[in-house]
């Protein structure tokens, strides 16, 4: 793998920091430990994961992809990293992404962009699109993404590959920067379905220092892929109102022909209604700037990164360094956020997004009573080109109109390749009831 990034990581670019000393070092030590006792060393003993930089790695840089954050170098693992490391599994890299994980093409990226490896003309979607990237150009075995509106499923889509957005409270949280606490989740990315979920059992479980870790997410079942690909007995549903207008046509084909060919394998397909999922984009852009204007309070040139030189005084500091270490992404939603937050606008817009997304958990609940799993598209178009929506910030806020309702309502959801338009790859979405992770995998598997 590593010459493998040797290769093509000059036209990819989907690390910020590749550990290749560490990496070598890890796998010499886990060598000689197997040759010593011979001892089991664990389900992903010697395999290369790649991690997202807002994932936080004792000794190692952590940027989120923001110059705010250059120079910092976590005292401690998050829970995920300790997990993979006592399973056996060697870090290899700190991939690209969209600045604090803000946007849907890893172009927001305080550093440099990643590109899609189907087309190195076009984005790898975002914004874990360094992972997904680097997986598709395999630069790694799996990778670790966060998805707070979609940014594991996306990009996934965009290049081909399966990514989990796990169940809300499944996945710890501890030592994942935060964007937008409420929404944020880790999970894997990966080739395929076997994979994200073997990568999944073992980042999964309760963890006592997240407070929003759920007590049952050790229960999450661990899923075997079986020989059995029969989906009798399952009902998948399909929500209208993700096949309206804005999808692609190809997208819009692949996508049907997917549902088909579960139809095919035994599942009952039938049509369902989400009718508050309109709202739900509008809602999640008034709820994620919110809690990351609070969120991103912390970087003032004291505690963390980067601090601005010439200040006069300690205000000044404060200012000089976000203004100069924030990109214009993170600056637009820290003033959305503290706007929809401030005193005389908190209930017209704040509190009103909260009760539309308690509309948003409802359609869900409504529609999982007639139905096990829904399938959509993951995303309105395949991989778009660099640069295309750059100048445009509400046009890249609708690259995520189908993955945003399920933060919402805290749901997990799975996206896997279906098919291609032009040569692109397009992505299958399925999401499922709260820790039903085990069916996804089950139907994914199946359809692949
Ligand atoms: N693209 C969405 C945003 O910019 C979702 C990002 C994410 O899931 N981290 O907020």
């Amino acid at each position: 793998f590593l010459s493998r990034i040797g290769q093509v990581e000059p036209q990819v670019r989907a690390f910020i920091t590749v550990t290749a000393a560490e990496a070598r070092e890890r796998a010499q030590r886990l060598d000689s430990r197997r040759k010593a006792d011979g001892r089991d060393l664990g389900p992903l003993a010697g395999v290369p994961v790649a991690v997202k930089d807002n994932i936080v790695t004792q000794g190692i840089p952590t940027t989120c992809g923001s110059r705010i954050l250059e120079g910092f170098v976590p005292p401690y693992d998050a829970t995920v990293i300790s997990r993979l490391q006592g399973a056996g599994a060697i870090l290899i890299g700190k991939t690209n992404m969209d600045e604090f994980a803000m946007g849907s093409s890893t172009e927001n990226s305080g550093f440099f962009p990643t590109r899609n490896p189907w087309d190195l003309e076009r984005v790898p979607g975002g914004s874990s699109g360094g992972s997904a990237a680097a997986v598709a150009a395999d630069e790694c075995a799996v990778a670790l993404g966060s998805d707070t509106g979609g940014s594991i499923r996306q990009p996934a889509a965009f290049c081909g590959v399966v990514g989990l957005k796990p169940t809300y409270g499944a996945v710890s949280r501890f030592g994942l920067v935060a964007f937008a606490s409420s929404l944020d989740q880790i999970g894997p990315i990966a080739h395929d379905v076997a994979d994200a979920a073997l990568l999944f059992s073992v980042i999964a479980g309760h963890d006592r220092r997240d407070s929003t870790s759920a007590p049952n997410a050790d229960r999450v079942a661990q899923f075997q892929p079986g020989p059995d690909t029969s989906l009798a007995g399952v009902r998948v549903g399909v929500p209208r109102e993700f096949f309206a207008a804005g999808l692609d046509d190809g997208v819009r084909r692949a996508v049907e022909a997917a549902i088909q060919h579960l139809g095919s394998l035994g599942a009952e397909v039938r049509e369902v209604s989400l009718p508050h999922v309109e709202y739900a984009l509008d809602a999640y852009y008034v709820i994620a700037p919110a809690e990351a204007s609070s969120n991103l309070a912390r970087y003032d040139g004291v505690r963390y990164g980067y601090r601005s030189p010439g200040a006069e005084s300690l205000l000044d500091m404060y200012l000089r360094t976000r203004r100069d270490g924030f990109g214009p992404e993170v600056k637009r939603r820290i003033m959305i956020g503290t706007y929809a937050l401030s005193a005389g606008y908190y209930d017209a817009y704040y509190k009103k997004a909260q009760q539309v997304r308690t509309l948003v958990v409802r359609d869900f609940q409504q529609a999982f009573a007639e139905v096990d799993v829904l399938a959509t598209p993951t995303t309105p178009t395949p991989a778009f080109r660099i640069g295309e929506k750059t100048d445009d910030p509400l046009a890249m806020y609708l690259a995520d109109v189908y993955t945003i309702p399920v933060n919402l309502a805290g749901l997990p959801a799975l996206s896997l390749p279906c098919g291609r338009v032009d040569g692109l790859p397009v992505g299958l979405q399925l999401i499922g009831r709260h820790f039903e992770e085990p069916l996804l995998f089950r139907v994914a598997h199946a359809f692949e």
